[in-house]
């Protein structure tokens, strides 16, 4: 039996409770503790976390579950968790690591895994030439700091590209500029990959007339068997951010699959609904192997 804390904002929400169910189901102990209302002595010689007045010193191994909007704080409190000898199913500098879709790209280009062309700039007097890296119109620019699909935008000509980065930069949003994959028809490829294996897969596909598949968007999803090389891609793109538990998203390209994003929180309701398999109980089963292989329970060492 392990004693298993699901660091989540929220108890009630579907990947939460099946994550406590499926641990629970294995015979651990589960308890869903908010990390926001985490808080810490870090110089101390024991590193500690307190939640509602008592220490969390008993736990064996946690899940973290960070929105993306509080990615400081909470890589903080899994950092705690680390600095105490605690196993997390993703480390705290991997999450770090893939909130930053920039670092990210670049990271991923740098093992030499598929992805769109992309091309990042800091002034608009050099609009013309990021347009022209891309291979110009129709292209899709991307807000940095946005999620589900909102900042996703695709220009359709040179001249609304150009208005729609100035526009953008304007407010000094910081944009990547991408190549258009029109041949992924409005639709991705979600990789839910654990411990370097893909334990499933689906098909998203964008609402009638959008280019965007994201689920929150009116997407639908549907299982699907990936090829070969896009499993390979998405455990290469996983094990590149150094996550065991990652959402990996691809576009099927005319140059073969291409990665658009790489999550560390990602959701088990589509996933789950979509494939019929218990993908909670796969992450439960990751823990089961770190403590046979004796990673877990080692409260001495210390990892920054
Ligand atoms: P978010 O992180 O906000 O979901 P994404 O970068 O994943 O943003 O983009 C949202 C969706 O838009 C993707 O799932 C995909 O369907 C579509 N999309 C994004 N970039 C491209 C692209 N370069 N070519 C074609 N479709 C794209």
């Amino acid at each position: 039996m392990t004693k298993i804390a699901i660091l989540s904002q929220d108890a009630s929400l579907y990947s939460t409770r099946r994550l406590k169910e499926a641990g629970e189901e294995r015979g651990h102990e589960i308890k869903v503790v908010d990390y926001l209302r985490c808080y810490m002595n870090i110089t101390s010689h024991r590193p500690m976390v307190v939640y509602q007045g008592k220490q969390l010193d008993d736990f064996d191994a946690i899940i973290p579950r960070i929105g993306a909007s509080q990615t400081f704080y909470g890589t903080a409190v899994v950092r705690q968790f680390e600095m105490m000898g605690v196993f997390s199913v993703n480390e705290s500098v991997a999450i770090s690591r893939s909130r930053d879709k920039l670092r990210c790209l670049q990271l991923l280009a740098g093992e030499g895994i598929g992805l769109p062309v992309t091309g990042f700039a800091n002034s608009t007097k050099d609009i013309d030439g990021l347009i022209e890296i891309v291979g110009g119109a129709p292209l899709v620019i991307k807000l940095l700091e946005g999620t589900q699909g909102i900042g996703v935008v695709l220009a359709e000509t040179h001249q609304a590209a150009k208005s729609v980065i100035e526009a953008f930069r304007g407010l000094n949003a910081n944009i990547l500029v991408q190549e258009f994959i029109k041949e992924a028809g409005g639709a991705d490829v979600r990789c839910f990959v654990v411990n370097d294996k893909v334990v499933a897969s689906m098909k998203r596909q964008g609402a009638e007339g959008e280019f965007r598949s994201n689920l929150h968007r009116g997407g639908t999803a549907e299982k699907i068997k990936l090829t070969p090389e896009e499993r390979t891609t998405a455990v290469r793109a996983a094990k590149t951010m150094g996550l065991k538990v990652a959402g990996v998203d691809l576009l099927r390209s005319n140059h073969g699959p291409v990665v658009m994003e790489v999550n560390s929180s990602p959701g088990l309701e589509g996933i789950e609904n979509a494939t019929n398999l218990d993908v909670a109980g796969k992450i439960i089963e990751f823990i089961e192997k770190s403590a046979a292989k004796g990673k877990i329970r080692d409260r001495s060492r210390c990892r920054a």
